[in-house]
């Protein structure tokens, strides 16, 4: 077992506060030019529609969501925040810079942590991994006493799928409890070096089937349904995609062009979902698990460390009746369980973390609030935490031995350390941090005994 998860860790890469407005950059007028014009216009004319529905209410009404909702969650994996509508030079992505301007956009949004197997039954838990029952192998088995999002939706009759095309979300990890069905693609493999393994198309496709069926797609007496597609084109290996733009041959340049060839069937979905009986009552949030590396702080890909590229991505949520903005107080996946039970009706009953987004969604002033990523210690690498509060972020090597401290506003890329810079802002935000860890405990591993990674001797963590 423990080669084998060794195996699979080198095989994988393992997997200011307030709204401003928008720009109009060149950059993404030439994004624009290239968009699909189907898919432009079909999400246009809803956006207007939108409008005019927000600009019809009544300026004193409480606003809110039309629900109960369904919600369709979809994870682009390793998608960096350095996306065209937020200053990337190259149209990438050309429904989604459209899209962008629709939705409410996080251009401070933060992912859990680095991984896959660390970010999304944390997500889904509302819960840090830290905290959760969970093993010590990278590739982390949750136990089955954490409760996940599609379970408490399952209390309430709701219906529940998702798709994947990894390996790691098979049932035995624990991070699809409660999907009903939680589809695999045929095929897929671990290791998923060919052509073969290109999937966003079949994603796509297989969610409209699954949105298709009775089961699943009827809104009668009240029954929604929350959808959980997670695409996986711009994960490692990046295959090139012929009759796409080209933007050369090295990784970044590759993974530029999966991006452009998983926008293209993300578009394709949400068009067709806008068309469906059920469009106008689907929330749809767009996001990714983690970032990725590119030779940035000597990284590539994922998993290892919490700097901005990794943890840092976009955040978009498309709730019928809300008014496209930007947000750029920093935020967390922490509060997606919370803000998805209150789009679906849905109460919490879990002893959870987070807060729901929706007031915001809705118009309400974002409120400061300190965000966590957390990278607990497994039998691959040491323990890293780091906290963001406004522009300033601190982050902890292994049991806090070494602490950095950036203002991750003007330096986004991490390049300079301001612990002696600014010794007064670096004993704030250390202070920041110490609550953070005192308010996360860090409970054992169970499960099989891996060695974790420079654990003191006899510590399970
Ligand atoms: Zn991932």
């Amino acid at each position: 077992m423990k080669g084998a998860a060794a195996l699979l860790a080198g095989a994988l890469c393992l997997i200011a506060s307030g709204c401003r407005a928008r720009a109009n950059s060149p950059e993404q007028a030439e994004a624009k030019a290239a968009a699909s014009a189907s898919a432009a216009l079909a999400v246009t004319a809803d956006a207007h529609a939108r409008d005019a529905a927000a600009e019809d209410a009544a300026p004193d009404a409480e606003p809110a969501p039309r629900g109960p909702l369904n919600v369709l969650l979809i994870l682009i994996d390793s998608l960096r925040y350095d996306m065209p509508w937020n200053g990337y030079s190259r149209p990438i992505a050309p429904f989604l810079t459209e899209y962008e301007k629709r939705v409410v956009s996080y251009t401070r949004a933060y992912t859990i942590s680095s991984t896959t197997a660390r970010s999304v039954a944390p997500m889904l838990a509302g819960r840090y991994p830290s905290e959760m029952r969970r093993g010590g192998y990278f590739f982390t088995q949750w136990h089955p006493d954490n409760e996940l999002l599609p379970e408490r939706l399952a209390e309430e009759g709701h219906a529940r799928f998702g798709v994947f095309a990894h390996t790691y979300f098979h049932a035995g990890t624990g991070v699809v409890q409660g999907l009903d069905p939680a589809k695999m693609l045929s095929g897929t493999v671990l290791n998923n070096l060919s052509p073969k393994h290109i999937t966003s198309e079949r994603i796509a496709l297989a969610a409209r089937k699954l949105m298709s069926k009775p089961k699943i797609g009827d809104q009668s007496e009240g029954r929604r349904f929350f959808g959980y597609l997670h695409f996986m084109d711009p994960h490692a290996p990046y295959l090139a995609h012929e009759g796409r733009p080209s933007w050369g041959n090295r990784p970044r340049d590759l993974y530029d062009q999966e991006v452009h060839f998983t926008d293209e069937h993300v578009g394709k979905l949400i068009t067709w979902i806008k068309q469906q009986p059920f469009g106008e009552d689907t929330a749809i949030i767009i996001t990714a698990d983690h970032g990725e590396s590119f030779g940035e702080h000597g990284h590539l890909k994922h998993g290892y460390e919490l700097w901005e590229e990794l943890v840092r991505v976009p955040l978009f949520i498309d709730v019928p009746g809300a008014k496209p903005r930007r947000i750029d107080t920093p935020r967390s996946h922490i509060d997606l369980r919370r803000t998805i039970l209150e789009l679906m009706n849905v109460s919490e009953t879990a002893d959870t973390r987070g807060k729901s987004l929706v007031p915001e969604l809705f118009g309400a002033e974002p409120e400061p609030r300190v965000v966590v990523c957390d990278l607990p210690r497994d039998n691959l690498q040491d323990r890293r935490r780091a906290v963001i509060d406004g522009r300033y972020k601190m982050i902890g090597i292994g049991d806090d031995r070494r602490l950095l401290y950036f203002d991750v506003v003007a330096d986004p890329g991490e390049t300079k350390r301001l612990n002696t810079e600014d010794p007064e802002g670096f004993e704030r935000m250390r202070r920041v941090y110490e609550a953070v860890d005192k308010d996360i405990p860090v409970r054992d591993v169970s499960g099989d005994d891996p060695p974790l990674f420079n654990a003191p001797a006899g510590r399970r963590w």
